[in-house]
C-alpha cells in the first residue's frame, strides 16, 4: 500500500510502499479517506533536533485522519465494517494507575501514532479499537480529519469555566484559532488572541475572536484599556510555545486567573514566578486530549453550532503532498488536508 514516510534522515518526506498492516486481536484497520498535516509532522519533515532524537527511519508518519473501518480484530465488539471513524493518536498502556482510573491522558507510557509507531499517512492504518471514535453522520469528513488538533484546543479551552470570562489566547496557529471559536461558543465575553502573523490573526478573527493583536505592532495593555478591562484576563490559554508570549500572558492575567498551557516552550524559557505567586495564578499543563471526554465534547459543540469551517484553508490530493507541506511551512495557512481518495 501507498504511504507517506520519513525514508531518509534529512529534510523532506517521501511517497513509499509498505505492507498492509497486521490486525491484532484488539485492533481495527481503518481505510484512510483524509489526513491533515500537524505541526508535529512539520518538525518531522524539517528533521529538527527533536525529530532526529525521536523518529526512527524509515517510518510512516501522520496522526490526524478520518476513514472507515476496513477490518475488525477477533476480540473487538461495537464496530461494523464501513463505520466512519477518526482516532485518538495517543495509545496508552492500560496498566498504569492513571489508565486504570480512567485518566488515560495522564498515562506515563503513551505511544504516538505517526511518532513512536507507524502512522496514518497511509492507505490503511491499524490502531486499538478502543482508540477509534465513530463520527456522527452530520459531521463532515474534513472536520473529522482534524479532531486531533480540535481536541487539543477543546481540552485546553474547556479546562476552566469560560462563561462571562475574559480570555487571552497567545498564538493564533490552527489550535489557537480553534480555541478562540470554542471560547466564544462557550460563552466567554472578550476573546483576545495574539500572534505576529497577520494571516493567522485574520483567520482567528473569522473564527470568532473578539479582538486580534499583532504584538509586533500593538500593545496588549492598550487593547485591554480599549476593551475596558481594568483588572486583567480571567483565563489564559498559551498556544504559541513562545516564551515572550507566555511572559506577557502572565503579566496580563488578573489575580486569581487560570492559565492552561498547551504550547511547548523550549527548555531555556524563563518564567517570572513572582507573577504566578503574588497573583495566585492556577497553571495547568495540557497534553493531548482527555480520553474520551474531549471527543464527546467536540461532537457536542459541532452539533450545537460551533463553526470551525474557516480553519481548513487548503485541500490537496495525496499525490500533491509536497504542496501541502509547502503551504504549512509558509505560515499562510490554517489546516491543510491531504485527500487519499
Ligand atoms: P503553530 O506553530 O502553528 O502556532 C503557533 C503560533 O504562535 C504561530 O502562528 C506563531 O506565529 C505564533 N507566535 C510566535 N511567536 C509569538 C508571540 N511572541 N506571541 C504570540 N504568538 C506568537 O502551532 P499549533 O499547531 O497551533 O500548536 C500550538 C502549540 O501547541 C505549539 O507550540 C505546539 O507545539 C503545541 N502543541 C502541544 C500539544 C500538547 O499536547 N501539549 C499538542 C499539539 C500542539
Ligand atoms: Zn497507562
Amino acid at each position: 500500500m501507498k504511504v507517506l514516510a520519513k525514508t531518509h534522515a534529512k529534510q523532506g518526506i517521501w511517497m513509499s510502499e509498505e505492507n498492509y498492516p497486521e490486525c491484532g486481536h484488539n485492533d481495527v484497520i481503518i481505510k484512510i479517506r483524509k489526513t491533515a498535516i500537524c505541526g508535529t509532522d512539520m518538525h518531522i519533515y524539517n528533521w529538527d533536533d527533536w525529530a532526529q532524537k525521536t523518529i526512527p527511519v524509515p517510518m510512516t508518519v501522520g496522526h490526524e485522519f478520518v476513514g472507515e473501518i476496513a477490518q475488525i480484530g477477533e476480540e473487538v465488539t461495537g464496530f461494523t465494517i464501513g463505520d466512519r471513524v477518526s482516532g485518538e493518536g495517543h495509545i496508552t498502556c492500560g496498566q498504569c494507575r492513571n489508565c486504570r482510573a480512567g485518566r488515560r491522558h495522564l498515562c506515563r507510557q503513551t505511544q504516538g501514532v505517526g511518532v513512536n509507531r507507524t502512522g496514518a499517512f497511509a492507505e490503511y492504518v491499524a490502531i486499538p479499537a478502543s482508540n477509534a471514535f465513530k463520527i456522527p453522520s452530520n459531521i463532515s469528513d474534513d472536520l473529522a480529519a482534524i479532531f486531533d488538533p480540535f481536541g487539543n484546543a477543546t481540552h485546553t479551552a474547556l479546562s476552566f469555566d469560560l462563561v462571562g470570562e475574559d480570555v487571552l489566547i497567545t498564538g493564533a496557529g490552527p489550535i489557537g484559532a480553534m480555541a478562540a471559536a470554542i471560547a466564544k461558543h462557550s460563552g466567554a465575553r472578550n476573546v483576545v488572541i495574539t500572534d505576529i502573523n497577520d494571516y493567522r490573526l485574520e483567520l482567528a478573527r473569522k473564527m470568532g475572536a473578539t479582538r486580534t493583536v499583532n504584538v509586533e505592532k500593538e500593545s496588549l495593555r492598550d487593547i485591554m484599556t480599549e476593551l475596558g478591562m481594568l483588572e486583567g484576563f480571567d483565563v489564559g490559554l498559551e498556544m504559541s510555545g513562545n516564551g515572550m508570549a507566555f511572559q506577557s500572558l502572565l503579566e496580563c492575567m488578573n489575580h486569581g486567573g487560570k492559565v492552561a498551557m498547551l504550547g511547548i516552550p523550549n527548555k531555556d524559557t524563563n518564567v517570572d514566578w513572582n507573577q504566578i505567586i503574588f497573583k495566585g495564578l492556577v497553571i495547568k499543563g495540557i497534553y493531548g486530549r482527555e480520553m474520551y471526554e474531549t471527543w464527546y465534547k467536540m461532537v457536542a459543540m459541532l452539533q450545537s453550532g460551533l463553526d470551525l469551517s474557516p480553519i481548513i484553508t487548503h485541500q490537496y490530493s495525496i499525490e500533491e503532498f509536497q504542496q501541502g507541506f509547502d503551504a504549512m511551512a509558509s505560515g499562510q495557512s490554517g489546516k491543510v488536508i491531504l485527500n487519499w481518495c
